[in-house]
């Protein structure tokens, strides 16, 4: 985690190799004071940053690596503003009207704070609000989809069915019986969006360092005192806004949820007129398979997708390949353009798949709102942690507020995502040949 970044890693993924608006920010030397400090330079600690520094709080960011370092700098840049697995109703169940309700909301509105925090602070990252597609593969997904639509639409929500034709209109696939679409949802430019945060929240008084390992965090009198190789901070709270990044910082934190490893690629740009036929509007899709099936364009045409692997042997070089070949397969797609970049990251799934805040002590939180839908929902988390530092007590906020909790057998079960995927894939087959 605190090996220095060569050229290599430094493109790791296409976003980090295109986004020309990254700037350099020094290691902390020596000590420093804030009310604030944040460990983790993704999302969830920028958008942190920026809430509290606009507050008037004085925060700072400390990053082992690079700002987008982790899965922010890794993932597709979907927007999208719902949950993984849990629908309204059933979130209303789990957790009761009142707190459910917040919950959903709180969700609801995450695109769009994205896509206003964008135009507020004029952060060029390739930015289409232009909806997120979710295709059903099979008749029994398409009632849960509607049944989905319909939950977000009772809300007020820009949620809208879709059928067969609507769907291959909307996004050039064939095979899916029908769908629904979030038209608050979008896409994006992850490294791009995340370096204009960090720019907006140092604008607003947050410092930022980077390659600034924290190895410590210790309670002293009056707040939390934070070692780093070269410096120490001093701080009234801290978010550890680590994700699935964190290491053994916490240990408890590290086994309270599933590391998933996730393979995106993109391919070389596509010629302009395939546009007429593939996503003209420019949304992003992930489909309801179990072995998602995710596609987009980014700003170049280039087409990027995504997926997972079962056996982690030899599947840095495998897998990017399998995902080409997928893609080329299901989009019908013969002279689709070779493969660019492949590259990977590690996504935090919780168990019950929805943001948590977690209590490690007092005014010492995290906060994971990742499985898969982080871009939206840990910048939201990252406006509700600004309350929490501002005073609000974390009853009032909107998220699930509880001490980690350690998986049993952990070290067994952090593998079952990767072994239950060729369970997944042999479902996907059978629903597609039903
Ligand atoms: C391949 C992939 C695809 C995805 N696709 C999507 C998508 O399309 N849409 C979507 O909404 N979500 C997606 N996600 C999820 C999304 O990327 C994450 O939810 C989100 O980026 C998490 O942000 P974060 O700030 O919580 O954590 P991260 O971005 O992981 O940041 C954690 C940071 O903490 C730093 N860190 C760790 N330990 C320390 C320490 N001791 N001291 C200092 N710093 C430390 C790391 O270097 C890292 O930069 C995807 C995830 C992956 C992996």
């Amino acid at each position: 985690m605190t090996a220095a970044i060569g050229q290599e890693a430094r493109g790791a993924s296409l976003w980090h190799a295109v986004s020309g608006n990254r700037r350099e920010r020094p290691a902390l030397q020596g000590g420093l004071d804030v009310d604030l400090a944040i460990v983790g330079g993704g999302f969830a600690g920028l958008s942190t940053a920026l809430h509290a520094a606009e507050k008037g709080i004085s925060v700072a960011v400390l990053e082992a690596e690079i700002i987008a370092w982790g899965a922010t700098g890794r993932n597709a840049g979907f927007v999208v503003p719902n949950f993984a697995k849990m629908d309204p109703d059933s979130i209303v169940a789990h957790l009761g009207p009142e707190r459910g309700e917040r919950l959903i909301d709180f969700a609801a509105g995450s695109a769009d704070l994205v896509f206003g925090l964008i135009k507020r602070h004029g952060i060029d990252c390739d930015a289409v609000q232009n909806g997120w597609i979710q295709p059903a593969h099979s008749p029994a997904a398409l009632e849960k989809v509607k049944s989905r639509a319909g939950q977000w639409a009772w809300r007020d929500r820009p949620a809208v069915t879709l059928d067969r034709q609507d769907v291959e209109a909307l996004t050039g696939a064939r095979g899916y019986v029908g769908g629904w679409m979030d038209r608050s949802g979008g896409v994006l430019n992850p490294v791009a969006y995340a370096n204009g945060l960090a720019g907006a929240a140092q604008k607003a008084g947050a410092k930022i360092f980077e390659r600034t390992p924290v190895t410590s965090v210790d309670r002293v009198v009056d707040g939390w005192s934070l070692k780093t190789p070269s410096g120490s901070a001093r701080a009234g709270k801290v978010l550890i806004a680590t994700n699935a990044y964190g290491g053994s910082l916490n240990p408890l934190l590290q086994r309270s949820y599933f590391p998933l490893k996730i393979f995106q690629i993109a391919t070389e740009p596509l010629p302009r007129d395939v546009r007429t036929r593939l996503l003209p509007g420019g949304q992003g899709v992930g489909d309801t398979r179990r072995n998602l099936f995710t596609f987009r364009f980014d700003a170049d045409n280039r087409l990027i997708s995504g997926g997972m692997h079962i056996l982690s042997a030899g599947a840095d070089t495998r897998v990017p390949h399998t995902i080409w070949r997928r893609l080329a397969s299901h989009l019908d797609l013969p002279d689709l353009p070779p493969l660019a970049y492949g590259w990977s990251g590690m996504a935090a799934v919780e168990p019950d798949f929805l943001p948590h805040l977690l209590d490690l002590g007092p005014g010492l939180i995290a906060g994971r709102a990742c499985n898969g839908r982080g871009i939206a929902m840990t910048t939201a988390m990252g406006k509700v942690l600004a309350d929490w530092a501002a005073g609000t007590e974390v009853r009032d906020l909107p998220l699930p507020f509880a001490p980690p909790a350690p998986i049993p057998f952990h070290a067994l079960l952090r593998h079952a995502p990767n072994m239950l995927l060729g369970w997944s894939m042999l479902r996907d087959r059978l629903d597609d040949t039903a």
